[in-house]
């Protein structure tokens, strides 16, 4: 497996819209998650070279980047050289400070992934996010002069109307700041998080499928219009740099998680940690397995997969890599929602806003939908 992921769990806060794993801590227990890490990493034993490392969370830059030191090394002990060429960190903009980011600059960090999410701080401040829209600005610059140059910004949109906020403005804001990546997601309404509570009891209104598709449909022109490129259904990229990490997992190639809620794949199987870190850390302290459960992928679940994820990219997917053909597409091409070249079938940015239901027009399967 030549790409590794790394689980941190530890936020600060619950934002309003969360429902990830996560372990709310005033007190980050860095030295215990160290630990725990580096056990797990033992469990697993040698691995081979790999490509790329990705601290995700949760908020990893809440660990001190003496704890990041740490747990790089250690990992490219288990490995044989070259060392992984993309070492990502996922960083909250209140978190980095000239100190942290020449820290991860040292450590061997060398792509960072900002949760700007707006640049509205009245929008922020209604997300329960524990940063203000200069702190994202300023993390930008600290990263650039640390010598992390590889930036990439994450923005949410659909909101709720009520909040008037300005996709165009913001979608402005991070362009201007020039990451050479940004990651656009659609607000979800999940159970049992603040969101849902809010609607439940009326205090807001869920966000329409119209606004969902117009600020997504707005967002392509603009960041095209900027010269990034959509190379994924929620993802663009400026000169070529691509998440290479995230990318392995578009393309089916296996990888390694390692921390609490973790996946793992070999190609065939998936398995999973536990999910709540006190699980995870209780299992790793006893010396047992802290693999909650797994699925083994039958060869049809395989390509169904390799369907979905394909027309995630913009590569899309080879009709002749199909063990049987794909049924006629070309009522999904004259909607305007798919395009094909005769070898390769891809969506386009309305096909992307619809992509569950064209993987069940495509493949007959329903469980897609
Ligand atoms: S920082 Fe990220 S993981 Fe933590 S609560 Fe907010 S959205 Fe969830």
């Amino acid at each position: 497996m030549k790409h590794l992921y790394i689980h941190v769990p530890f936020c600060t806060r619950r934002c309003s819209y969360c429902d990830f794993s996560i372990a709310v801590r005033k007190r980050i227990p860095a030295a215990e998650f160290v630990t725990a890490i580096k056990t797990e990493l033992d469990r697993v034993g040698p691995l081979e070279s790999l490509e790329t490392v990705y601290f995700g969370g949760g908020t990893p830059s809440l660990i001190p980047p003496e704890a990041i030191g740490t747990l790089l090394p250690y990992v490219f002990n288990h490995t044989p050289p070259p060392y992984a060429v993309e070492v990502t960190l996922e960083a909250n903009p209140e978190n980095v400070t000239a100190d942290t980011a020449a820290a991860w600059r040292r450590a061997g960090i060398n792509r960072v992934s900002l949760g700007a999410q707006s640049f509205d701080d009245r929008v922020l401040q209604w997300m329960h996010r524990t940063h203000d829209a200069a702190q994202i600005a300023r993390a930008v610059a600290l990263l650039r002069a640390a010598g992390i140059d590889n930036i990439s910004l994450d923005l949410i949109f659909a909101l709720p109307e009520s909040l008037a906020r300005d996709w165009d403005q913001d979608l402005d804001r991070a362009i201007a700041l020039e990451p050479s990546h940004l990651s656009i997601y659609g607000l979800t309404v999940e159970p049992r998080t603040p969101l849902d509570r809010w609607i439940s009891r009326g205090a807001i209104q869920a966000p329409s499928d119209d606004r969902y598709a117009d600020e997504y449909l707005r967002a392509h022109l603009r960041l095209a219009a900027a010269s990034y490129e959509f190379y994924e259904v929620s993802n663009a990229a400026r000169g070529g740099r691509r998440s290479r990490h995230n990318s392995a997992y578009w393309s089916g190639r296996p990888y390694l998680g390692l921390g609490p809620a973790a996946h793992s794949f070999d190609g065939r199987t998936r398995h999973w940690n536990h999910s709540a870190w006190e699980a995870y850390r209780r299992a790793i302290a006893a010396g047992e397995s802290p693999v909650e459960s797994h699925e083994e992928l039958s060869a049809e679940q395989r390509e169904l997969e390799g369907i979905y994820l394909g027309l995630r990219t913009l590569e899309g997917i080879s009709s002749s890599a199909l063990s049987r053909p794909l049924p006629p597409a070309s009522a999904l091409i004259e909607s305007g929602w798919l395009v094909s070249d005769g070898t390769r079938l891809r969506c386009t940015p309305s096909g992307w806003l619809r992509l569950d239901s064209l993987v069940s027009a495509l493949t007959g399967n329903p469980a897609i939908s």
